[in-house]
């Protein structure tokens, strides 16, 4: 009798459990799948403004008037810029916005690939193009500049075989002086 009483708890119990097992089964691969598409998205390069709406639209950010103004000033620009920087050009052009918007704005920008962000030992720097590249620094005025470098393959392969390390990446900082005219 016991054994029966158990019997029954036992079915009743998967009874109840296995429809949560198949709802949560579907949502792990639904998460998987989610984050291979966002994978694959994130590895498509931005290449204009356009795109950079196109992609806050595809990971669902929301667009708002703000947001919009950083991604047009940044495109415009074509520099890497501080949060003050942009906050003080936005508003020179008449496009109010508070410094916590800003902030916040680039942050999430950032964040999501969107734009590109860059340490340096003044602060953070904000960029258009957010896939890999290098840069080149000149120490005459400070400014930065994006270069699309490619190395040539034995150089990568010489430098994965001193690190054992596979090289997926890479992004080179030149510094110099600008060249005499
Ligand atoms: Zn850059």
């Amino acid at each position: 009798m016991r054994s029966l009483v158990r019997v029954g708890l036992t079915l009743g119990l998967l009874v109840i459990i296995q429809p949560l097992h198949v709802n949560h089964f579907a949502e792990i691969i639904q998460e998987y799948l989610l984050a291979m598409q966002q994978d694959a998205i994130a590895q498509t390069p931005i290449r204009s403004l356009d795109d950079a709406v196109e992609r806050c639209q595809t990971l669902g950010m929301r667009l708002s008037k703000q947001r919009r103004f950083i991604l047009e000033l940044l495109w415009q620009a074509q520099e890497h810029l501080s949060a003050r920087d942009i906050y003080d050009r936005l508003n020179q052009q008449g496009k109010m916005i508070g410094h916590t918007s800003v902030y916040q704005n680039l942050e999430a920008l950032s964040e999501r690939g969107v734009i590109e962000c860059i340490e340096r030992s003044d602060g953070r720097l904000y960029g258009n193009i957010s896939d890999p590249h290098s840069h080149v620094n000149c120490l005459d005025t400070q400014q930065i500049m994006d270069v699309h470098i490619e190395l040539p393959a034995d150089l990568l392969r010489q430098v994965e075989e001193q690190t054992g390390v596979r090289i997926t990446q890479y992004s080179i900082d030149f510094y110099g002086y600008k060249a005499a005219q």
